[in-house]
């Protein structure tokens, strides 16, 4: 799934937040946007969808976590258990996209997340196609109107989330063609 899907399900994780934490939703929702593309960075940096993506281990972390923060609540603690949560999400979310691959729609990659704890890879369900797929793209509107019950300015934040998220989708299936220079 592309990157901002994972941004509007951050906001999606943040919302309980509005109800449990009403004086650290602004932490929160950036804790959950920021957990939604921290394992992404891994396409710069080690092996994509394995080097930061951790779908069973970030919820080993994720559990004292959220303990601490509903006995300590601060922006801080609230901020990290969330942001740690997107992370687990976001992780296990891309089991259910496509492979690891720059032309995910020819299906030819069977790696969709590492498993740290099996040694293994999961393959990919291709529930949502591909990155920037209509599918793709409704999961993104639908889960970035959460960003419209925050406070300023996490709602022009989800806005311009789905943006991006739009234009994305517009010109995904170009993108192979200027990473191999052809345009
Ligand atoms: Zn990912």
């Amino acid at each position: 799934m592309m990157n901002p899907t994972h941004i509007g399900v951050g906001l999606v994780v943040a919302a309980p937040t509005l109800i449990l934490a009403p004086e650290f939703v602004v932490p929160a929702a950036i804790g959950g946007m920021a957990g939604g593309v921290l394992p992404d960075l891994d396409l710069f940096v080690g092996r994509h969808r394995r080097t930061l993506h951790f779908p069973e281990a970030y919820w080993l972390a994720a559990i004292p976590l959220l303990a601490l923060a509903a006995i300590r609540p601060t922006a801080l603690t609230v901020a990290v258990a969330v942001a740690v949560v997107s992370m687990a999400v976001h992780s296990g979310m891309d089991w259910f996209g496509a492979g690891d691959e720059l032309e995910p729609w020819e299906r030819t990659s069977s790696e969709a997340v590492y498993l740290h704890l099996r040694g293994r890879w999961l393959q990919p369900k291709y529930w949502v196609r591909y990155d920037g797929a209509a599918e793709d793209l409704a999961i993104t509107v639908v889960c970035s109107l959460a960003g419209l019950l925050f406070p300023a300015p996490i709602p022009t934040i989800a806005a311009i989330n789905v943006a991006v998220a739009v234009l994305y989708a517009l010109v995904r299936k170009r993108v192979p063609a200027v990473v191999d220079g052809q345009l």
